[in-house]
C-alpha cells in the first residue's frame, strides 16, 4: 500500500486493504505511543493545520498525532491572519505551500474546496472537513472504533441518525462502510434532514440501506447507533433550526424500549440530541471514539509522509 504523498480528499478513495492496514497501524502506534510518549518517525517533518472553520477534535488530534510521531506542527491562525485584510483562502494556501510543509490539514466551509485546491498545492492535502460534503478522517476513526469494538466490520447494521443532509460525517461514514461486505445502514431522520441522494447513489449496490423517520422503528436491529447534531450553522434558514430543534433525541427513556442497546457513537460536539444520562452506559463509545481519532490520524500521517 502506498499513500505516500497522496491527497486525502474523500472516504471513497480508500481501498478496503488500505483501511484495514491503517487500523492495524493505528493499533501498533497506540502501543508504541503508550510506551514511549513521543516517537521519531516524523522527525524533521512539518505539518500545517489550516482550519478556516472552527474545530476542536480534528485539529487537536492531528496536532497531537504529529507531535507523537516526533514531527513539528505549525497552526495557521485564521483570526489573526491577512484573511482579515481580504486575502483569499487560495492565496493563503499558496503562501503556506511556498514554505514547503510536508503535509497540510485543511478545513474549509466550501464543499469540494480541497479537491479544487489540491492540484495547485505541492504538499499533500488532507481534507479535515469541507462544508457539508465530507470528513474522510472522521470516517476513518468512526469505522476504526467499530472495528475495535466488534473485531470486524462485515455484516454489521448501523443506524445513522440526525442531520444527514447538512452533516458531512454521515456521507463519509457511508462511503467508508461501503468498502466492507454485507453492511446494512438505516438512515434515521425526519424528512427535511434525510440523507442526500448524491450520497446513496455512490453506495448503491454496495450497501443495503433504508430511510426511516423514527429510531423506535429500527433500534432492535442495530449493532451501532451513530447520532449526529443538527448542523445549525449550515441550515439555509435560521427559522429551520427553531422548527427542528429537539425533533430527535437519544436518552435513557428511548433506549429503555430497546431489547438490546446498540453501541452508541457520536462525532461530537453534541447539543440536545444525545442526553448526558447516556454517558454512563457501557455501550456509550463517543469519548473513546474521539480518542481513537488521534491514533488513526497518526497512522494516516505516517503513511502520507512515507516515514
Ligand atoms: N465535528 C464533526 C464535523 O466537523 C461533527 C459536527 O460538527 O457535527 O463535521
Amino acid at each position: 500500500m502506498s499513500l505516500k504523498g497522496k491527497d486525502i480528499i474523500s472516504a471513497l478513495q480508500f481501498t478496503r486493504e488500505e483501511v484495514e492496514y491503517l487500523f492495524r497501524l493505528a493499533e501498533k502506534l497506540r502501543k508504541e505511543i503508550d510506551e514511549k510518549g513521543i516517537l521519531d518517525y516524523a522527525k524533521g517533518k512539518i505539518m500545517v493545520t489550516a482550519f478556516f472553520e472552527p474545530s476542536t477534535r480534528t485539529k487537536l488530534s492531528f496536532q497531537f498525532a504529529m507531535k507523537r510521531l516526533g514531527g513539528e506542527v505549525i497552526d495557521f491562525e485564521v483570526t489573526t491572519s491577512s484573511l482579515a485584510k481580504g486575502e483569499t483562502d487560495i492565496d493563503t494556501l499558496r503562501i503556506i505551500d511556498g514554505y514547503n510543509p510536508d503535509v497540510i490539514v485543511l478545513r474549509q466551509k466550501k464543499p469540494h474546496f480541497p479537491e479544487q485546491i489540491a492540484p495547485m498545492i505541492k504538499a499533500p492535502i488532507i481534507n479535515g472537513g469541507d462544508g457539508w460534503n465530507e470528513h474522510p478522517t472522521q470516517a476513518l476513526l468512526d469505522v476504526y472504533t467499530i472495528w475495535r469494538e466488534f473485531g470486524y466490520v462485515d455484516g454489521l447494521t448501523i443506524g445513522i441518525m440526525g442531520d444527514l443532509k447538512y452533516g458531512r460525517t454521515p456521507s463519509s461514514l457511508s462511503y467508508l462502510l461501503s468498502k466492507f461486505k454485507d453492511i446494512t445502514i438505516y438512515y434515521i431522520a425526519p424528512q427535511p434532514l434525510q440523507i442526500r441522494d448524491e450520497v446513496v447513489e455512490k453506495i448503491e449496490g454496495k450497501v443495503t440501506y433504508y430511510k426511516v423517520e423514527k429510531l423506535e422503528e429500527v433500534i432492535d436491529k442495530l449493532d451501532v447507533l451513530y447520532v449526529t447534531r443538527l448542523q445549525k450553522e449550515r441550515l439555509p434558514d435560521p427559522s429551520m433550526y427553531e422548527k427542528l430543534k429537539g425533533i430527535y433525541k437519544v436518552d435513557l427513556q428511548v433506549l429503555a424500549k430497546a431489547k438490546k442497546i446498540p453501541v452508541i457513537m457520536h462525532p461530537l460536539p453534541r447539543t440536545w440530541e444525545l442526553d448526558v444520562s447516556v454517558d454512563n452506559l457501557r455501550q456509550a463509545r463517543y469519548f473513546e471514539q474521539a480518542q481513537n481519532g488521534m491514533y488513526i490520524r497518526a497512522a494516516l500521517l505516517k503513511e502520507v509522509l512515507g516515514v
